[in-house]
């Protein structure tokens, strides 16, 4: 799909190409899929159980979640305070890893991966988008972009030119030389998500990406998320506002640490149909 056929794309221009164009690799025309033979499931999870021990105490946090997740889905978590759902975006973004069960994501077996392992896949497979939008005051808006590139190397000018190209595909291409507190809450959340595109991820993941915005950003943000998953992006929004978590194609509902409702991802069908229409 082109961004001309997106419903709302004329607000912001989302490429349909994926943002990192280099180094071009077999399968790069499509994000999640560098790998020739590669499942096109983004996220499986077996039977994932997290016990967090303090002392005496145990908590089971999850309590034997199984779900999968296929490449373009948008899919939000969502549940009441307590129910597991940061302790699964932890999981998910391999920032911690489980108790018992299996994480395959993008087909590979997280489960056994030391903490340089992880903090590899997640440079490589994920971008997060946080609540607190975690911009460097100092640096401008290509800049905050650039530093997940700077991790991995590379040429200095390709660096700006895919920040750039990240922020245009957000609609900031006229405000790459503004810094953090020259932008509004909305602006700032879209930076951040600039630089969770810039690496051209399997997953993007946000933990709560409205919570600090008004309503206006909230539909902005929203708007966002809707057109680059019209373009193939695989996103997974996690919230407790059972409004945002309806912005999604997919709703998993969490509660004491196991998955009690899954709306399903035949439910994107017959709404994108509808957004089409409508
Ligand atoms: P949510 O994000 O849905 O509010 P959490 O995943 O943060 O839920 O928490 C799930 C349960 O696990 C809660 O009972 C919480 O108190 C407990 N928990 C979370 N993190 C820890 C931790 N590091 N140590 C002990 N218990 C924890
Ligand atoms: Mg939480």
């Amino acid at each position: 799909m082109t961004p001309t056929d997106s419903p709302s794309a004329e607000s912001t221009p989302v490429a349909s190409r994926p943002v990192a164009s280099e180094p071009v690799e077999p399968g790069a025309d499509r994000p999640g899929t560098s790998e020739p033979g590669a499942s096109a499931a983004v996220i499986e999870l077996t039977d994932v159980r997290k016990i967090y021990r303090s002392g005496l105490f145990e908590v089971a946090a999850l309590r034997g979640v199984s779900l999968s997740i296929q490449e373009g889905e948008y899919v939000a978590i969502t549940g009441p305070s307590g129910s597991g759902k940061s302790t699964l975006m932890h999981i998910l973004g391999c920032l911690d890893v489980p108790t018992s069960g299996l994480y395959r994501l993008a087909g590979e077996d997280v489960g056994g991966m030391s903490e340089d392992q992880l903090a590899e896949v997640r440079n490589r497979r994920i971008g997060f988008v946080f609540q607190q939008f975690n911009l460097l005051p100092s640096m401008t808006a290509w800049r905050n972009v650039e530093l997940p590139l700077c991790y991995a190397g590379g040429p200095r000018s390709e660096r700006r030119q895919r920040a750039v190209d990240a922020l245009a595909d957000v609609g900031l291409a006229d405000r790459v030389e503004h810094r953090p507190a020259e932008l509004s809450g909305g602006q700032q959340q879209r930076v951040a998500v600039a630089r969770a595109l810039v690496t051209n991820p399997s997953l993007i993941l946000a933990d709560e990406p409205t919570g600090n915005l008004d309503s206006a950003s909230t539909e902005d943000v929203l708007g966002l998320f809707r057109r680059l998953h019209d373009v193939g992006r695989t996103i997974v929004l996690i919230t407790h506002e059972a409004e945002v978590a309806a912005a999604a194609d997919r709703v998993l509902q969490v509660r004491d640490g196991v998955v009690t409702a899954d709306s399903g991802p035949a439910a994107r069908t017959a709404r994108s149909a509808r957004k089409v229409r409508a």
